[in-house]
């Protein structure tokens, strides 16, 4: 299948394994970006040959610019390259894998060039999920989900002619690594503990957002603004083996379940060959006779509070969701260094959410202001 693609963090773990989908189904690379990792940024600009590959660390660049010296790879620098490889012309598709907040500009930016964008950013829908939308629609930009529950509710809700007709979009959640424990177990949790995922291998920030469930509670709001839903017709079951990636409840009581292996490159290859099916992707396929029991339970929200954090910033609205994600990306960051516990990083979105006031209707102005005070008072109250 021809399509040549630019992919925003390709050096991430969602980033390579876009390229192995893409080197198995023959698709091309225009532009890849990253922030600082220069050796495998050379590595990939030689493999893949795209005309452009941008480090937003300067310095970094700068070495990347000398090694790519005996080829024709373009090597720019800084939010400008991030811009530029997001609106290059030759692609005609675009996957967000930045992690965090960073990724909305350069988003914005594909959105604006009427691309394809292939979302596994949801950082990015959960503090601008409207204004993101409305620049997809008015550009002509098709968002296709690359979250596998986003995926799975989106192969789901195919067949689907009314919206009337849903009773209830159901996230599956794995529980992370920290399932069953209660909140004392978790004081004395490290970096290290929080970092192994019994299902799913993950950049750091997203695996620390599985352990709190905060990842949990950001989908919730991806799937609110993906499929405009009231977060009321939401639900999170825990499903700990994660074969089924999500699932519909009609009104009529049928349940429409999407399963598969735990295999980002499975809704990867989806949101790149939709609205077709595509033999000889990479992922691999699921064996029924052996995967064993699939198990369902409750989440326990006194537990893991940052899954309680979101569901409430959801209910709120407006920058609710950026104030939510500025504060656990500044209070992540400061767990991943060390420097607070584990179960400082709900106290402090907590703090965060008191602090600043959310603002409704929210212009792009007010989604940046609510991210930075949401990280000061983060930082503030150490
Ligand atoms: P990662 O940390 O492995 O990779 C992030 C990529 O973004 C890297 O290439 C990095 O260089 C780049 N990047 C980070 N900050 C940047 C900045 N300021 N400027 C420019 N580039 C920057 O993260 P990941 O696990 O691949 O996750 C990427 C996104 O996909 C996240 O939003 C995450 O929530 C989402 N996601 C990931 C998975 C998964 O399985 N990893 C699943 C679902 C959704
Ligand atoms: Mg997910």
């Amino acid at each position: 299948m021809s399509r040549n693609i630019t992919i925003l963090g390709s050096t991430g773990s969602i980033g390579r394994q876009t390229l192995e989908v893409m080197e198995a189904l023959g698709m091309g690379a225009a532009a890849l970006t990253a922030h600082s990792s220069v050796e495998r940024m050379e590595e990939q600009a030689r493999r893949f040959r795209p005309e452009l590959a941008v480090l937003a660390d300067e310095r970094a660049a700068a070495d990347l610019r000398v090694r790519l010296a005996d080829t024709n790879v373009r090597v720019l620098s800084g939010q400008e390259g991030l811009l530029e490889a997001a609106a290059l012309p030759e692609a005609d598709t675009v996957v967000a894998a930045m992690v965090g907040m960073a990724g909305l500009r350069p988003t914005l930016a594909a959105i604006r060039e009427g691309k394809r964008i292939a979302l596994a950013n949801k950082e990015t829908l959960v503090c601008a999920g409207p204004l993101v939308l409305e620049e997809a629609r008015d550009y002509g930009a098709r968002i296709l989900p690359v979250d596998s529950e986003h995926c799975a509710l989106f192969q789901c809700l195919e067949g689907n002619r009314d919206r009337g007709e849903v009773k209830r979009l159901i996230l599956t959640c794995s529980g992370g690594p920290f399932y069953g424990k209660k909140r004392q177990e978790l004081q004395g949790m490290t970096r290290e503990d929080a970092l192994q995922h019994p299902n799913w291998s993950m950049g750091a920030k997203i695996t620390v957002d599985s352990a709190t469930l905060m990842n949990k509670g950001l989908e919730v709001m991806e799937a609110m603004h993906l499929y405009q839903m009231p977060v009321e017709k939401i639900s999170v079951v825990i499903h700990r083996e994660s074969i089924i990636h999500s699932l519909v409840e009609y009104c009529d009581n049928a349940m429409l379940a999407q399963l598969g292996t735990p295999d980002m490159r499975l809704p990867i290859q989806y949101a790149l060959t939709w609205p077709r099916r595509v033999a000889g992707g990479p992922g691999t396929p699921l064996d029924l006779w052996h995967c064993g029991p699939l198990t369902f339970g409750e989440p326990d929200l006194d537990t893991f509070r940052c899954l309680a954090l979101a569901l409430e910033a959801a209910r709120i609205g407006g920058t609710a969701g950026a104030i939510l994600n500025g504060a656990n990306e500044a209070a992540v960051g400061l767990f991943l260094e060390g420097k607070i516990g584990f179960l400082d990083i709900a106290d402090k979105v907590a703090l965060a959410m008191e602090q600043v006031a959310p603002v409704q209707d929210p212009a792009l102005g007010d989604i940046l202001e609510a991210d930075r005070a949401a990280r000061e008072a983060v930082l503030a109250s150490r």
